[in-house]
């Protein structure tokens, strides 16, 4: 097929909407696929929908700051009809402001967070300040973008704007309980010179896309660093499918070392030529055999009986629930504990907060209880520690139990950094990496909840947003198992590494 013949199959460019516009932003392969073929792109998890949850009830938040706003409620496939409306109330004087206006130009469609009215003065004729909602906690480049676009199309409809800005997060905000104060959730911050620093790149960008999404095949474009950043590219599993296992991407560390290897024409780890200078990690990855340290025997012998092997989950919530938390604070709602004694036998407890109530003090209780005082406490990263100093700063009840606690932690994280590697690390040292290379048995591919970003997600929609009783048991044994599986994990890597030291 020539490619006048390909280029002959569409025959107009379709509508681009402003996360189409986005995603061609980050590849031009991106936006064509998304267009053209969505069903390649691997469908979001459950912690994506709760992130768009979360973004939803942070947009509900922030429309409260302008009262007498008018949604336009018409759907995303009611195109026609939610345009209609959105003129309807913009000739209106008596509207303050809009929420969700649907507005088109130039076959792109945008749909507005919030559009307020700035009334004129005998002088002035009216004009309206552009307000996009996000859930994060600063500015970033692809809000400007973002922004820079729905702008355009504004102004193509006639809007005349007079400032455009970002309502965001604001991380200082603390909490005091009753009705939370919206004014000090968000900022509101005034980027408008900024915006138009990209605005007139926009119609270019626009007019490239639209060539592009016409033609027969997608652009070829390299999968990269690019693929992650701002986002990560849905399309990934689908770029990257025939890539060899030792392809270059897959040394882990520096990007900037990557690039260059990249550049040299080198496409896979064992290409990389002797004399690169490499991070120890990066060299481990290169090498690709295992390697135990001398000294791992007596490391894993400096723990004391029984040993506890705990591990914690926590919710971050966007706005906060629990009096004197800020925003994204990571509280703490479930542990789980494996304790084995110096026979071998292993024992389990666990705690999981099910309610929409502070989870703070019962979880400390219960852990506490749990710990007791004798005995070594294996870890598997330093947050566990982190969790609990920020506890008994806020609930200095809890300081003196968590005193002798703190001093009883045991990492052993560091410990299989420093003195022991396995290929099929592939240069990881997560938890994720290492089980199923040492344990294959207890990988986590059987659970339903496979790590951490996951179980908040399906601990707030369990907790905050499921109404029906089942669907809220399914999640609740989900994440007792997920947790219980990192804890039994550290158990038996202490177990496997024991055997590697020379058998312990
Ligand atoms: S995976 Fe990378 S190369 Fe492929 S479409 Fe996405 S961003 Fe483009």
């Amino acid at each position: 097929m020539t490619e006048s013949d390909r280029t002959s199959r569409f025959l107009t460019a379709p509508r681009l909407s402003k996360s189409k516009f986005l995603a061609g932003l980050q590849c031009h392969k991106r936006v064509y696929l998304d267009v053209h073929h969505p069903e390649w792109a691997t469908p979001p998890d459950s912690s994506m929908q709760a992130v768009l949850d979360m973004g939803t009830e942070l947009g509900v938040l922030a429309r409260s700051c302008f009262p007498r706003g008018v949604l336009i409620e018409e759907g995303y496939r009611q195109r026609e009809a939610a345009i209609a409306h959105t003129a309807t109330v913009v000739a209106d004087p008596t509207s303050p402001a809009l929420f969700e206006g649907a507005f088109e130009h130039d076959g792109v469609l945008v749909r507005v967070d919030i559009l307020e009215r700035i009334p004129g003065t005998e002088a002035e004729t009216p004009s309206w300040r552009l307000i996009e909602v996000k859930s994060s906690s600063r500015v970033k480049e692809v809000h400007l973008a973002d922004l820079a676009i729905q702008s355009g199309v504004l102004q193509g409809c006639g809007i005349a704007l007079s400032a455009m800005c970002l309502m965001h997060i604001n991380t200082e905000y603390v909490y005091e309980g009753g009705e939370i104060d919206v004014g000090r959730l968000f900022a509101i911050e005034d980027v408008t010179e900024a915006v138009k620093s990209r605005q007139m790149n926009v119609p270019e960008q626009v007019a490239e896309m639209k060539r592009l999404l016409l033609k027969g095949d997608p652009p070829v474009v390299e999968p990269g660093p690019h693929c992650q950043s701002p986002y990560e590219c849905p399309f990934w599993a689908h770029c990257t499918k025939d890539k060899p296992a030792r392809w270059i991407y897959h040394l882990p560390g520096s990007k900037q070392v990557v690039r260059g290897l990249v550049e040299q024409g080198i496409t896979t780890i064992d290409e990389i030529p002797a004399g690169t200078t490499l991070s120890l990690s990066q060299r481990r990855v290169r090498d690709n055999a295992e390697w135990v340290s001398a000294k791992l025997g007596a490391v894993l012998q400096s723990i004391q009986y029984p040993v506890h092997h705990v591990d914690f989950e926590t919710v971050m919530l966007a706005a906060p629930r629990f009096p004197s938390t800020r925003p994204y604070q990571s509280i703490p709602v479930q542990w789980s504990n494996h304790i084995e004694d110096e026979s071998g036998t292993v024992t389990h407890q666990e705690f999981l907060h099910e309610e929409p109530t502070e989870p703070r003090k019962r979880w400390a209780e219960a852990l506490i209880e749990s710990l007791g005082e004798r005995g070594s406490i294996c870890v598997y990263s330093s947050y566990e520690e982190a969790m609990m100093r920020q506890l008994a700063e806020a609930f200095p009840e809890f300081r003196l139990a968590f005193k002798p606690i703190l001093k009883r932690l045991w990492d052993l994280h560091p410990i299989v950094k420093d003195y022991y590697y396995h290929p099929r690390f592939n240069g990881s040292y997560s938890m994720k990496s290492v089980l199923p290379a040492l344990v294959p048995s207890l990988a986590y591919d059987d659970l339903r909840i496979r790590e951490g970003g996951q179980a908040a997600a399906e601990y707030y929609r369990m907790v905050f947003l499921e109404m029906d009783w089942i669907k809220r048991a399914e999640i609740r044994d989900a994440l007792l198992r997920y947790c219980e599986r990192d804890t039994l994990a550290m158990v038996e890597l202490r177990r496997v590494l024991g055997e590697k030291a020379g058998g312990l």
